[in-house]
């Protein structure tokens, strides 16, 4: 497995920018501009024009989408990162670009950008909220602090690379340009895979 560390050919502060439908997006920017990166919110077409990198925040996968068709954002994204931009995708993010979402709202279908099956909620509704020490393959030092909000549960990882496995299930996958995650590290003061985000942004 290659290790997240190996990212990174060369230095400058990429910019990156946030999806803005709604959700954890003001934390993102937080964590990204806390790691050297300049941050851009995403809210129109426009805003995807010549950035390093796209974070796909945790929310509401239903909402989220809905809003993105609403002013026109949903296919250029789609395009965007299919084309090859970095993309960090946490919890609601990672049902967005799914290839297949069970349990979703009526009519619910992910991007199909990335070769895993999720189902929402997947972790009970009984343990909406909960953290846990995850081992993320290529960290450096201690276990990363997981905090799994409603998070979705990765049913199969298809081609996708598992590079963090909780309970026996993977909730970190990365598939060429696309690191996504179950659990949120927006919302801890670990900033490590926002770094290693940026450097996977800068070697692109
Ligand atoms: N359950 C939410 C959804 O379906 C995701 C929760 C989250 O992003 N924290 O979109």
């Amino acid at each position: 497995m290659k290790p997240l560390s190996s990212w990174g050919k060369r230095k400058g502060a990429p910019l990156i920018g946030v999806l803005a439908m709604q959700g954890a997006f003001a934390e993102h920017v937080r964590a990204l501009e806390s790691v050297g990166a300049k941050t851009r919110l995403v809210k129109t077409p426009e805003d995807l024009h010549n950035l390093d990198g796209l974070v796909l925040p945790g929310g509401e996968s239903t909402t989220m989408t809905m809003l993105m068709e609403r002013v026109g954002l949903l296919e250029p994204l789609r395009d965007a990162i299919a084309g090859g931009l970095p993309t960090l995708a946490t919890c609601a993010g990672m049902i967005v670009l799914a290839r297949e979402v069970t349990d979703g709202m009526a009519g619910q279908r992910g991007l199909g950008l990335l070769d895993i099956s999720v189902r929402r909620n997947g972790y009970g509704r009984q343990v909406d909220s909960f953290e846990a020490a995850i081992d993320v393959a290529g960290l450096d030092g201690k276990a990363f602090p997981g905090v799994f909000i409603r998070s979705p549960l990765v049913e199969s990882a298809g081609t996708a690379e598992v590079v963090a496995v909780h309970d026996g299930r993977a909730v970190a996958v990365r598939q060429g340009h696309i690191l996504a995650l179950c659990f949120h590290p927006e919302l801890t003061g670990d900033r490590r895979l926002h770094q290693e985000f940026v450097r996977m942004a800068l070697a692109s």
